[in-house]
């Protein structure tokens, strides 16, 4: 086993494993690539193959430090994100610059995972730089970018950047299958995840995204009247916010591993900072994930009704409800509410990424799609 398992094989993930078992690692890192080819992926295998005692340079992907790594759980491996629509300067400054000259808690480098690279404000990009250019010997940064073009050319040419393509539907498949997955719930998983294999083997493996997919794939079917827009609302919300609560159970056990493996001694405070910021970050990150989840079920249903109506029915991704989807693409919504449908749910998930009230963003979105897209009078079928 090792933490490259999970990562699909390509010509650049072997060139990227192999400079880092050579030991001779570069500071700092860009990788490239359209959404869902791996590229966070990657970067956490680095880390832990960075990090990983057992086999240095390669890592196990069973010790304690590489199973934290990839959890997202290890306090020397940071991962950056944008809040809201980018990545502010502060966030920057705060969690990236004076960690970056800090020595490591425990491991052997310290890794920042800015994902999103491009979201960087250009004032936190060019407050990076320095950090960029002579970075302490123990420490890695990994920025992961799907728009280059928006990225200073000054950031670029102080990374070795890497290129990954995107992952076949079928490569998809077939890593799902090797993990565990029905051969049905893989093809499904695979046309659902759009090509992003973390989101695909969410879909296939862990049993909460699962269950959440089954509420938002009713949804539709549902949305009759105003009332049935406000109960699927205030649903989406809970589903959220008990996502968030699962994750606090687990962020609570992280602090009590970080407690126990820093003592409560001088120098410690910092760290539990650092822990503490991370965390909010992301709770606030997960519930937007929730709601974006299921915004995004929604237009994916919508537009394969419009897909299956116009002899696309070989391209629909919700492949487990295709007798539903060709039932409404026979009724009588016209392809021009079915359109609209798509870009309010669109419409929706941006609001979200500028901060407004989920609540309301939500219970507009619903209401606005039993105008537009009300559900026909079918048989259920689920
Ligand atoms: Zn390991």
């Amino acid at each position: 086993m090792s933490v490259w398992d999970g990562v699909y094989e390509s010509r650049s993930t072997t060139a990227i494993s192999k400079q880092i078992a050579s030991g001779e690692v570069p500071h700092a890192w860009l990788l490239l690539g359209p959404s869902g080819s791996g590229k966070r992926m990657t970067a956490v295998a680095m880390a832990a193959a960075l990090n990983c005692r057992n086999q240095p340079g390669v890592g196990c992907g069973e010790c304690g430090i590489c199973v934290r790594i990839g959890r997202h759980r290890h306090p020397d491996v940071h991962h950056i994100a944008p809040e809201g629509p980018i990545i502010p300067v502060d966030l920057i400054r705060e969690s990236v610059i004076p960690e970056a000259s800090r020595s490591p808690f425990e491991a052997e480098r310290k890794v920042f995972i800015i994902e999103e690279a491009e979201r960087m404000h250009p004032y936190a990009q060019n407050a990076l730089l320095k950090t960029l250019e002579e970075p302490q010997d123990d420490t890695t940064l990994i920025l992961i970018s799907d728009r280059e073009e928006e990225l200073l050319d000054t950031i670029r040419s102080r990374c070795r950047v890497v290129r990954l393509d995107s992952v076949p539907e079928n490569e998809i498949v077939n890593l799902l299958i090797k993990e565990g997955a029905s051969d049905e719930t893989a093809h499904l998983a695979a046309r659902l995840s759009d090509g992003d294999v973390e989101r695909a083997r969410a879909l296939a493996l862990d049993e909460a995204a699962i269950a959440r997919r089954w509420l938002f794939r009713g949804i539709p079917g549902r949305l009759r009247q105003v009332k049935d827009a406000f109960d699927a609302a205030t649903e989406v919300i809970a589903e959220a916010k008990d996502a968030v609560k699962e994750r606090e159970k687990s962020q609570k056990a992280e602090v009590a591993d970080l407690a126990g493996a820093l003592g409560e001694g001088r120098g410690t405070a910092s760290a539990r900072n650092a822990l503490a910021k991370r965390h909010k970050r992301e709770l606030r990150r997960l519930e937007d994930e929730v709601l974006g989840d299921a915004l995004r079920s929604l237009a994916s249903f919508y537009r394969d009704v419009l897909a299956s109506r116009h002899g696309g029915a070989a391209a629909i991704a919700n492949l487990d409800m295709s007798a539903d989807i060709q039932a409404w693409a026979g009724g009588e919504l016209t392809d021009a509410s079915l359109v609209s449908a798509v870009e309010r749910c669109v419409e929706a998930r941006a609001d979200l990424l500028k901060n407004a009230n989920p609540q309301l963003a939500m219970e507009a979105a619903m209401v606005e799609l039993v105008r537009l897209v009300p559900a026909p009078a079918l048989e259920a079928t689920w």
